[in-house]
């Protein structure tokens, strides 16, 4: 039968393993794509930040055709999936539609803490892997020792796991015969009612959200009518098809296919990845296992650097979030930074990914303030209040405890850093479990971290005591109780809302000393003098001051060098920008950031 020829698949990997390039082979050894649309390598990677980052942020499904040794042509839905923590939710989705995943580890790095993540993922969803040792065109790889690791890690034999270079198209076309040959076809559930997983969607200007879906049982015929678990609401399936390069339109999609549809949706929160399609007509009883709400894990005030381009910034939101049902924002008033929005994220990730999309497509200049995660907050009244604004913490006196989020981590490195991370993982108040040993020079540490310590610079951090060789991955595991304080910063006697911080009391005098001698050095001099201080409650904990403005800031070239002149003036102007009234105080858009640049 069709659904016999069908084959669903992923490709997991740890960032920078060769997934895009391997997407790239497969794409054209299967003629989906010839050489000449291959001159933008990693055609998967349609967004410009994406290809900036390397990191596959959006995942998408494409369809390819292969006629395989056996002479059967088969229909081969590669779909792609998110690389990064904060979509882990989008990439088990991704996984749920799939029957097999190509697990690829890069020949010179060997196993690291996303492979392990990304397999874990896949295991839970079920699938067969193939694993795949990539980059053996390169002298340093070491095919054979990953091959080891591979083994311990999944209990393959070694004949299982297959060598390729992506890059000098070596070993795809076994791969790909091994893919026909591994993957399980889908099941054939066409007789029961519809139940498609909805693993993607996106939003067009024009047609509204495209769903990318799976389709599980039963069959969606173009015209149906359809419902969605989520909000019960009723629409009108304009369009399905599947992904080539482009959308080729068909009349039906039956259980095992993969592909979309267009039905006149205005707003992707109506249709949410994880979420199940069923038909209006004959209705499935349940949706498919494991749908969840995301939840923003952190928050930020985003504010117009002019106030006058407060609604550029409500419709800017707005637009990027008719795209992005994870993204959520509120109206908000700062005292120091006006009329803005609390937004919330799934991670910093995704964070940068919205200011930049702010500035660069829709061409708002945004004060950003430090991100935070939310706490819970039991009051003495034994009411709870959810705070994701550290500034609107309740006074000390009426709070009797303060819970935040934790992560579980797993940090994979070569056993000569352990001591160095030992050391950073007390820094931020991790919670060390234990060390397993992956080969004989790799090991495997677990933590437990409060989200707080480690959204800031913990990735960076971490490289850099490991001289790069150490990776990272995290999930979420719930809220703790904490010794929290609220520090707030006072710039000549007034509070500024927008610099408040939350840290653990243990840090506070340090963050609050550290604080206030970086605002000192980010604050230019005014016309007066500026006090800056640091307090808990009432009770001042550090202060600087920063002396008047004597000499105009051109005085210091003496006339003679033009062009240090110009730099000058042109760095003051690029200033002049970020700058936001703060009471009497100018203060530049990097000080609401200071905290971030703090070690
Ligand atoms: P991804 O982050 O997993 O999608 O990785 P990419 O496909 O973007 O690859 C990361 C880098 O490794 C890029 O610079 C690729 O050109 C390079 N790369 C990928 N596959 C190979 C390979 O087989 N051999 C070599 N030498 N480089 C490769
Ligand atoms: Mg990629």
């Amino acid at each position: 039968t069709e659904v016999n020829r069908i084959r669903n698949f992923c490709i997991i990997a740890h960032i920078d393993h060769g997934k895009s390039t391997l997407a790239d082979r497969l794409l054209e050894i299967t003629h989906t794509l010839d050489r000449t649309q291959m001159a933008s390598a990693q055609v998967l990677d349609d967004m410009d930040l994406e290809r900036e980052r390397g990191i596959t942020i959006k995942s998408h499904a494409i369809q390819m055709k292969y006629k395989a040794q056996d002479g059967i042509e088969y229909t081969l839905n590669l779909i792609d999936t998110p690389g990064h923590v904060d979509f882990s939710y989008e990439v088990s989705r991704s996984l749920a539609a799939c029957e097999g995943a190509l697990l690829v580890v890069d020949a010179t790095q060997g196993v690291e803490a996303q492979t392990i993540a990304n397999l874990y993922l896949a295991i839970d969803a079920g699938l067969d892997i193939i694993p795949v040792i990539n980059k053996i065109d390169l002298p340093s790889s070491d095919v054979e020792g990953v091959a080891r690791q591979v083994i311990d890690l999944i209990g393959v034999n070694r004949e299982d796991i297959i060598p390729v270079s992506a890059k000098a198209g070596i070993g795809v076309d076994v791969l790909i015969e091994a893919i026909v040959k591994r993957v399980p076809a889908p099941a054939d559930n066409n007789h029961l009612p519809l139940r498609a997983l909805i693993f993607d969607s996106v939003f067009d200007a024009y047609r509204g959200a495209v769903i990318y879906l799976r389709i599980v049982e039963g069959s969606l015929r173009k015209g149906d009518r359809v419902k969605f678990f989520a909000n019960d609401k009723l629409f009108l399936a304009d369009e399905i098809g599947t992904m080539s390069m482009k959308r080729q339109p068909k009349n039906i999609l039956e259980s095992g296919d993969v592909g979309y549809l267009i039905c006149s949706i205005k707003d992707v929160k109506d249709a949410k990845v994880g979420d199940t399609v069923t038909l209006a007509d004959n209705p499935a009883k349940e949706r498919l296992a494991g749908y969840k709400d995301v939840k923003p894990m952190v928050f930020s005030g985003l504010y117009p650097i002019n106030s006058n381009e407060f609604e550029d910034l409500r419709e800017s939101l707005e637009k990027l979030a008719l795209n992005d049902a994870s993204l959520v924002y509120t109206p908000e008033t700062s005292v120091a930074l006006g009329f803005g929005f609390r937004c919330g994220f799934l991670g910093l990730l995704h964070m940068e990914i919205i200011q930049e999309r702010l500035e660069r497509e829709y061409g708002v200049n945004i004060i950003t303030t430090v991100p935070n995660v939310e706490y819970r907050v039991m009051l003495t009244n034994s009411e709870m209040v959810i705070v994701d604004n550290p500034s609107k913490m309740p006074e000390p006196g009426r709070i009797s405890l303060v819970e935040e989020p934790y992560v579980s981590m797993q940090i994979i490195t070569l056993a000569d850093y352990i001591g160095n991370i030992m050391k950073l993982g007390m820094e931020r108040r991790g919670e060390y479990k234990n060390t397993d040993y992956l080969d004989t020079l790799r090991v495997i540490m677990h933590f437990e971290f409060p989200l707080a310590e480690i959204v800031f610079d913990f990735h960076d951090r971490l490289k850099s005591i490991s001289k790069g060789y150490a990776s990272m991955d995290y999930e979420y595991i719930g809220y703790r109780e904490s010794e929290l304080v609220k520090l707030d910063v006072l710039l000549n006697g007034d509070t500024v809302d927008a610099l408040s911080i939350v840290v653990h009391r243990s840090k506070a005098y340090d963050w609050g000393k550290k604080l206030c001698i970086k605002l000192k050095a980010i604050i230019p001099k005014q016309m007066y003098e500026v006090a800056i201080q640091a307090a808990i409650g009432s009770k001042v904990i550090s202060r600087e001051t920063i002396s008047a403005m004597r000499k105009n800031v051109l005085a210091k070239c003496y006339g003679g060098d033009i062009s240090r002149k110009r730099k000058l003036l042109e760095k003051q102007k690029e200033g002049k920008k970020r700058m936001k009234q703060v009471g009497r105080v100018e203060v530049p858009q990097e000080a609401f950031l200071a905290l971030l640049n703090i070690d």
